[in-house]
């Protein structure tokens, strides 16, 4: 049996990636001092997987920014619009690299990014690869295996790591109509064959190739390219041990599919897909070894080691040890770096930590469990190292942090009514109408108004203790001033606090619930060198006071005009977290809407008339797998309905979401039956309002008439003109006017010079 790992986070424990990539962006550091910084990463990661007794440890699984971006520019797939960076020969590391990451606009060139999306249903975002019909491809960039070399020359035992041929397809797009990508395929395998001999020649002796697009729904031309792919390895680069790697999910039945494949080992996720192991011992072949991602590499909690172990010894019993490797599910990319770094008992308690691990500990649970699988441990030494892992998943298990049987009562207790308001939309509409008087295609804004510098610097002088409390609200006072003042002078007609007082739509939240702990160093990748650190959900979920009442009363208090509650949903709140494996997510999410419903109930005590209920995360929770898809979105909405049903119907319910394709779920987003949904639409000419339309969406919208991304203020035309297209699309009295985010990340003059202009557009068409 052996053990090994499929990839290390390479942000460095203490984000050093983040903080020198964006030094050297900034002018503030060379690029020696970067590449500096990534081999000192690297070095430290290998020796860390090494001394934690990992067999085979990964290499070129280290991006200065993202892996699906380095495999683009490894296969040379540069899109023309970068040709200046390659001409150039001393522009092309890292000036290409980066101008493909993050665009180009300066020396009078304005070259965009490649599109970045999700990576699968985690929080990391890739670079889209772009493809082009006569595509062409050429092993370009040679750096797998100078880091190949360099682990060797540090004593490493390395397993080169790529992204496969197959999944690498899948992952882009299309750039020009009439092909598919796929058919790119025999373009690009040529190129494999080159990197993995080359490998080879090196001295790699197993190569992993990442294709977790195989645990997806694939149709059969993608099956196709699987077989096609592999056969073509296997003939071409004879005497090679390629690791197939999938994960993510089960591979259900893509199985056969899988095993029929010509490889060397299989990586399976156990944790996603822990029900596949009977099928896939029945169905592996004889010649092929079998990797088992035991280890958890999407959450943060101990490997029950009982478990683990009777998925390893049964799988050892019915393939022989030697055909069994022992890894965590997928790469670490995924968890924060090192959970000894946390050390402050008020935000993470010690009692929580001692059930969790991180990368650094992860890769130690994957050797013990080698060990543990050995059949020449003595039983002895085996209960010793057994005894304490049991012991830890007994007192969490029962611990009474984590339970907290008000909690379960309540959840228990919750009747059909508790998920749907008093009154049918339409009612309540005329209600809602009558009280608050807006005009027709009210305007709005999505929440946040722009963290300026001096809201950060208020906010970090107050963790530092530098200033008081009272220093501290009284500072997000004058700001919520400003801001009702500003808004108030612009003309809208629903304000906002502005959110001031947030740090994190999500964090603030989990700060002020029970059940919820924090890390100050867990931070994972997001994208390039943007990190999160995701709040840790470990017990029942519950609220012991209002948490935004005050703030919003005070913004209130401060116009005649109706300023919006504003709170994040539950299914935000818990896909943006680490959740707890011991229930299910549904279970979770739903504690959590009751903790929100108490607050929209005690906002509409204290007077508030609209209260907005975020859900900008409820399209990133959807399964990978189709045939899931429809008992997550009933749970989903089931959460928020039951997070805002509470709210009498003369209150207005709006919700947010973000950056969604509503086409396959806009029955669910009905479902929903917030009376006011505000969607983002500009970027794409509203034609994310074509779901809407063909479903007769029955409730009030507000599409996003301008863009937040960018600091350019569209002007009064442009946004008369989208408003107008999406009233031959909807009715007028159905629309609401806003932005299509929220204005956080934008500075105070352009937001004003914006929301100026759209305030005026929606006169101008009120009057015509
Ligand atoms: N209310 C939040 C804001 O305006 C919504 C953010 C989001 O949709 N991601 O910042
Ligand atoms: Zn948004």
């Amino acid at each position: 049996m052996r053990t090994h790992n499929l990839g290390y986070p390479r942000i460095g424990s203490r984000r050093e990636l983040k903080k020198n990539c964006e030094n050297y962006w900034a002018g503030k550091i060379t690029l020696d001092d970067l590449l500096q910084t990534g081999k000192q990463i690297r070095l430290e990661n290998w020796k860390l997987q090494q001394e934690a007794g990992i067999d085979l440890i990964p290499t070129n699984d280290f991006s200065y920014y993202d892996h699906v971006l380095d495999t683009s520019v490894m296969l040379g797939n540069i899109p023309l619009r970068f040709l200046p960076f390659v001409q150039e020969k001393k522009k092309s590391f890292p000036s290409l690299y980066f101008a493909m990451a993050r665009g180009y606009q300066k020396d009078g060139m304005d070259i965009t990014a490649l599109e970045m999306t999700k990576w699968f249903d985690t929080n990391y975002h890739y670079l889209v690869p772009e493809f082009h019909r006569k595509q062409e491809f050429g092993f370009v960039c040679t750096n797998i295996i100078d880091e190949f070399l360099e682990a060797r020359q540090q004593g490493i035992n390395a397993k080169p790591v790529l992204f496969g041929p197959v999944s690498y397809l899948l992952s882009g797009k299309e750039k020009e109509s009439g092909f598919n990508k796929i058919s790119l395929l025999g373009a690009l395998l040529p190129v494999y064959k080159e990197i993995l001999n080359s490998l080879q020649k090196a001295g790699a002796s197993y190569i992993q190739l990442d294709e977790p697009f195989l645990t997806l729904d694939l149709d059969e031309p993608v099956k196709q390219a699987f077989r096609e792919a592999y056969s073509y390895l296997s003939n071409e680069c004879p005497g090679i041990n390629v690791l197939l790697a999938t994960y993510f999910e089960a591979l259900n039945n893509n199985l056969p599919l899988a095993c029929s494949l010509p490889v060397h080992t299989l990586h399976i996720d156990l944790v996603r897909g822990n029900r596949q192991l009977d099928d896939v011992l029945a169905q592996i072949p004889e010649h092929m070894s079998l990797s088992l991602g035991v280890v958890d590499g999407r959450n943060i909690w101990k490997n029950n080691y009982d478990d683990s172990l009777r998925l390893i010894n049964k799988a050892a019993q019915a393939l022989g040890e030697e055909r069994i490797w022992i890894a965590p599910s997928c790469s670490l990319l995924h968890c924060p770096c090192d959970l000894e770094l946390e050390s402050d008992e008020t935000t993470l308690p010690g009692k929580v930590k001692q059930w969790m691990s991180f990368a650094k500990q992860k890769l130690n649970e994957a050797s013990v469990l080698k060990t543990l699988s050995s059949p020449q441990l003595d039983e002895k030494e085996k209960e010793i190292l057994l005894a304490e892992n049991r012991e830890m998943i007994w007192v969490r298990a029962t611990s009474s942090l984590i339970h907290d049987p008000k909690v379960q009562a309540r959840t228990a207790s919750v009747q059909d009514r508790d998920f749907e308001r008093e009154l049918l939309f339409a009612e309540r509409k005329t209600l809602q109408a009558s009280l608050l008087k807006l005009p027709m295609l009210s305007t709005t804004t999505i929440g946040s108004f722009p963290q300026t510098k001096e809201v950060r610097e208020v906010r970090s002088k107050l963790k530092k203790g530098l200033i008081t409390q009272k220093d501290y609200t009284d500072a997000i006072k004058t700001f919520t001033e400003e801001a009702i003042h500003i808004q108030e002078e612009i003309g809208l007609d629903v304000l906002v606090h502005g959110e001031f007082e947030r740090n994190d739509m999500v964090e603030y939240f989990g700060e002020q619930l029970n059940g919820f702990a924090f890390t100050q160093n867990g931070w994972v990748q997001s994208y390039g060198s943007r990190c999160v650190k995701p709040p840790v959900i470990y017990g029942d979920i519950s609220r012991p006071e209002a948490m935004t009442v005050h703030w919003i009363n005070y913004a209130q208090s401060l116009t005649n005009k109706p300023v919006k509650g504003m709170l994040t949903g539950p299914v935000t709140i818990l896909q943006w977290s680490f959740v707890r494996n011991d229930q299910p997510r549904s279970e979770t999410a739903m504690q959590i809407a009751l903790a929100i419903r108490d607050e929209v109930f005690d906002l509409e005590q204290s007077g508030v008339q609209i209260i907005q209920v975020d859900e900008p995360a409820i399209r990133e929770g959807l399964p990978l797998r189709k045939t899931d898809w429809a008992e997550y979105l009933d749970w989903a909405v089931k959460a928020f309905k039951l997070s805002v049903a509470v709210a009498q119907p003369k209150t207005q319910i709006h919700t947010h979401m973000c950056y969604s394709e509503f086409n396959d779920i806009i029955t669910s987003i009905a479902a929903m039956d917030a009376d006011v949904i505000t969607i983002e639409t500009s970027r794409s000419q509203m034609e994310l309002l074509d779901a809407f339309i063909t479903y007769k969406y029955p409730n009030d919208i507000g599409p996003g008439v301008y863009d937040i991304h960018s600091p350019r203020v569209p002007s009064v035309t442009e946004m008369e003109n989208l408003l107008r297209k999406a009233m031959k699309l909807i009715p007028v009295r159905q629309l609401w006017v806003n932005p299509d985010c929220g204005l956080k990340t934008r500075s105070w003059d352009e937001t004003i010079q914006a929301l100026k202009n759209m305030v005026q557009a929606a006169k101008n068409i009120r009057k015509s």
